[in-house]
């Protein structure tokens, strides 16, 4: 119900391309639909990844939240100002806007800016908002576990998405050159108790998700070494801290291995997981399925420039690659090129290490500073006053500068051009992505079924990814466009899963049974 009084609120997701069907569900949006109190009635959401919002959407006394991050902060902006000139408040979120707050004042007409996390702050703003009183700035910032609201899954248009998402952990106690996580989202690892998260998923298969990406920073944040470390220092406290976060991962692996063996799960680990065994093996016992690994180089080097020692290389790093293959892990690898001690031989030799490795998918990525990272304050004070524009922007601002006119590269190299990095990553995405070598890579899974399955999902994040990201021929861009669009639509029903109503949330050994779980039929 809507109250009287109350003005409607808005939640928006802003993109400047819409594929009709979506990936990933934008889990943002519906913990703060979870956030807005109930005085204020459902808030309308609007992902426009799925279509875009009608420009007479908004009108006076409304509230409109929309939350950017760097690549739609442009769209977002527009947005902002359409709703602003139709008389609504604006309010802006998101990582982007805490780091920038005053642009998006300035740029996206915000009435208000959020910094941080929106989990508890958005009741004020909108209460405030509906007051007349707004800040201009409010610090929502690191919410604990305990605090997170779980997503409003009842408002989400299940048949549109292939994959939910659910977080598990806030925070990486890494310090990666090119990741604004620890420093946006703080090096602490924030882990949500399993309960919280064990009902979200349940709610989620309820509904008919079974693929769901468990959206967190780091899924392993306390590793072998850090315990050794802390037991070789004697330092008991530290070693309590670290073996208690580590139980409660077991714990929520324990439970989600009870849920019905049709569910898929994928998430983001860093390398040091391929030494501890027994993690992998309670991964995939939890039907985590997969993982995202910043892999980023193949040489030791390479893992220097970004400050990232702790992964391995050379014949280590294929070793430890396989062995999440041994344990029924599969790896998306993430490599990244353009780093100042690549040339022309590490295109070729990444190429052949992915291939050895058997990653089951890979993104090639060219270095991009990104704003809250290392790389990226370096890079501006690199520039400083003799910063180059493009029509009229600073480079440093590269998100302000108009889609079409964007370089595809900004970091300088020592020996390589813009385009021969560019054209040189581009041909790694397509002999990675050559059919007969997905087939071939697809040879892990048993059934044909699944097989053309992992085809398409191939090929999608090759369309999705490498040619709309690093493509200069705009035909290929828009044609890749329209092809991933239409295999979406193909493919979403492949990922539905039979709507369990009935579905009980699973217990941790010693809070009772399984429950109806018992139950169910094999799947
Ligand atoms: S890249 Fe991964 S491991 Fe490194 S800081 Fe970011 S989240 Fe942590």
């Amino acid at each position: 119900m809507h109250g009287a009084s109350n003005p409607r609120v808005f939640l928006v997701n802003p993109s400047d391309s819409a594929f009709g069907t979506a990936v990933i569900t934008p889990r943002w949006l519906y913990v703060l639909a979870a956030a807005t109190p109930a005085e204020f009635g459902d808030p309308i959401l609007i992902d426009e990844t799925l279509e875009r919002s009608a420009p007479d959407a908004f009108g006076p006394g409304d509230i409109v939240g929309i939350g950017i991050h760097t690549a739609n902060a442009l769209r977002g902006y527009a947005l902002g100002k359409l709703a602003r000139s139709r008389g609504a408040h604006v309010v802006f979120g998101g990582i982007h806007a805490t780091l920038y707050p005053e642009e998006a004042h300035r740029l996206g007409s915000a009435t208000a800016v959020v910094k941080g996390d929106g989990d508890l702050v958005w009741a004020q703003v909108l209460r405030a908002c509906r007051d007349g009183a707004p800040q201009p700035v409010y610090a929502g910032g690191h919410v604990e576990p305990d605090e997170f609201r779980p997503a409003r899954w009842d408002l989400v248009p299940r048949k549109r998405y292939m994959w939910a998402s659910v977080q598990t952990v806030r925070g990486c106690p890494k310090h990666c050159s090119f990741c604004s996580v620890w420093r946006t989202d703080g090096q602490r690892p924030r882990q949500r108790a399993s309960d919280a998260v064990v009902e979200e998923i349940v709610q989620l298969r309820r509904l008919g998700f079974r693929f769901i990406a468990l959206a967190d920073d780091n899924f392993y944040p306390v590793t072998l070494t850090d315990l050794k470390l802390a037991e070789r220092q004697g330092n008991a406290a530290r070693l309590r801290e670290l073996q208690s976060i580590r139980a409660e991962r077991f714990e929520l692996m324990a439970r989600l291995a009870k849920l019905p063996s049709d569910m898929v799960f994928f998430t983001q680990i860093t390398m040091e997981a391929a030494e501890d065994d027994e993690f992998l093996d309670a991964m995939h016992a939890a039907h985590i399925k997969g993982a995202l690994v910043g892999v980023e180089s193949v040489t030791r080097a390479g893992l220097k420039d970004v400050y990232k020692d702790f992964n391995s290389a050379g014949d280590e790093l294929i070793a430890r690659l396989q062995n999440f293959r041994r344990h029924s892990v599969f790896v998306l690898g993430s490599f990244i090129f353009g780093l100042p001690s690549d040339d022309p031989d590490t295109f070729t030799a990444t190429a052949a290490a992915a291939q050895q490795a058997q990653v089951a998918l890979a993104q090639f990525v060219m270095i991009t500073p990104f704003p809250g990272t290392v790389d990226f304050d370096r890079w501006e004070k690199m520039l400083g006053a003799d910063c180059p524009t493009i029509a009229g922007v600073p480079i440093t601002r590269r998100w302000l500068i108009p889609p079409h006119l964007r370089p595809k590269l900004y970091w300088p190299h020592p020996h390589m051009s813009p385009e021969e990095i560019r054209s040189r990553t581009q041909g790694v995405w397509d002999t990675f992505y050559r059919l007969p070598a997905i087939w071939q890579r697809s040879s892990f899974i048993h059934s044909w079924r699944g097989r053309f399955l992992f085809t398409l999902i191939s090929k999608i994040y090759r369309q999705m990814y490498a040619d709309t990201g690093i493509a200069t021929d705009s035909a290929r861009v828009s044609w890749s466009a329209r092809w991933a669009r239409l295999l979406g639509k193909a493919c979403r029903p492949l990922f539905a899963g039979r709507p369990m109503p009935d579905l009980e949330v699973p217990l941790y050994e010693g809070q009772g049974s399984g429950g109806a779980l018992a139950d169910l039929p094999a799947q």
